[in-house]
């Protein structure tokens, strides 16, 4: 593509601190400037920073106008599980922010905008095995219910406003760089932090839960490469099925022992194991590969290694014994 210059707004968050660097690494650091509610910490600081709260309209119309941004990625939104404790808010934020967002990219002519839907745009009569791209979505969360909404609108503005807005339907989203935000597949974050910290680990769902789950590394690969295939390859304008892998804690548990064999764990399913039990356990994202190439790289074994190798580093712990 030709030069860009790119927005990133909740840009401190789990995908948005990773998803920064990766754009950095694609269009230049001089080229990126990351946004958030809160101020810049750890690698994020390095690079152009801004506040920014995405609710205020006058404010992101004067920082986009200013730019001349030719990308916008949109990722401020409230998680599953903090939005059932605060659905009013979550509603606020996560269409609210996505309406204001599409509505100046129009107004300044931004080239291309990414917002991510999620699996929880899915619900408990949608077929749960390799759930298809198109199915029945009857999200039961008012998270879930922002996803779809939003996915909606995604296509309005395409149709209606020639928007170029893609989207990605993210699965649970492991990373060790950040900690998560407050969503139901939070768990699997972090267990590796107590795995290398104190040996054990609650968990907040059954050891049998099954969900789709996806590496940072190939999050932040599948939304790039979205956003840099030619808009005829884009053929859904609501939100792509992605995914990396499917695992329930039982399994990612033995995966752990493996390199920490004493790694202790106890399960206390809370208001979250409802949650998991409404989302599909794995996901069909033939539409993604055929029409842009979509190819994850890890699965569980290869992110397990992968974690176990480079997150004791950050958190001051011995690697564990086979990996020195
Ligand atoms: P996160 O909660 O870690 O980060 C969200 C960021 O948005 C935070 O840094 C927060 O400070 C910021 N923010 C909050 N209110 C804001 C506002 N008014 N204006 C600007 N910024 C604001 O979330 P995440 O895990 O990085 O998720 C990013 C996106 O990906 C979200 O849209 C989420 O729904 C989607 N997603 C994430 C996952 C996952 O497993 N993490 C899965 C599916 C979809």
């Amino acid at each position: 593509m030709t030069h860009q210059k790119v927005l990133v707004i909740g840009a401190g968050g789990q995908l948005g601190s990773e998803l920064t660097q990766g754009l950095w690494r694609l269009y230049g650091k001089q080229n990126v400037v990351a946004t958030d509610v809160k101020p810049a910490e750890g690698v994020l600081a390095t690079g152009e920073f801004e506040i920014l709260d995405v609710l205020n309209s006058d404010q992101l119309q004067n920082l986009v106008s200013k730019n001349k941004f030719t990308q916008i990625y949109h990722l401020a939104a409230v998680l599953s599980a903090t939005g059932e404790k605060n659905p009013k808010l979550a509603w606020r934020l996560n269409m609210e922010g996505l309406i204001n967002v599409m509505d100046i990219a129009v107004d300044q002519k931004v080239s291309r905008v990414y917002w991510p839907s999620s699996i929880a745009a899915f619900g408990p009569t949608t077929p749960k095995i390799k759930t298809p791209q198109d199915t029945i979505m009857d999200p039961t969360t008012v998270y879930g219910i922002s996803k779809l909404a939003g996915e909606r609108w995604c296509e309005w503005y395409f149709k209606n406003k020639g928007l170029d807005v893609r989207s990605l339907r993210y699965p649970g989203l492991i990373g060790y760089k950040t900690k998560p935000g407050g969503g139901t597949t939070d768990y699997a974050v972090d267990i590796f932090f107590k795995a290398l910290t104190e040996k054990k680990f609650t968990c907040f769902l059954k050891p049998d839960t099954y969900l789709p789950m996806m590496y940072m590394d190939d999050a932040v690969k599948a939304t790039l490469q979205l956003m840099e295939a030619p808009a005829a390859n884009v053929k859904v304008r609501s939100s792509y099925n992605v995914t990396g892998m499917s695992f329930c804690p039982a399994e990612i548990v033995k995966e752990i022992q493996k390199f920490i064999p004493e790694f202790e764990i106890s399960y206390a399913p809370d208001f979250r194991q409802q949650i998991a039990d409404s989302w599909p356990k794995s996901i069909n994202d033939a539409p993604a590969r055929i029409d842009w190439g979509w190819e994850p790289a890890f699965d569980l074994d290869d992110m397990t290694a992968d974690i176990l190798k480079n997150l004791p580093s950050l958190l001051d712990v011995p690697a564990p014994a086979m990996l020195h």
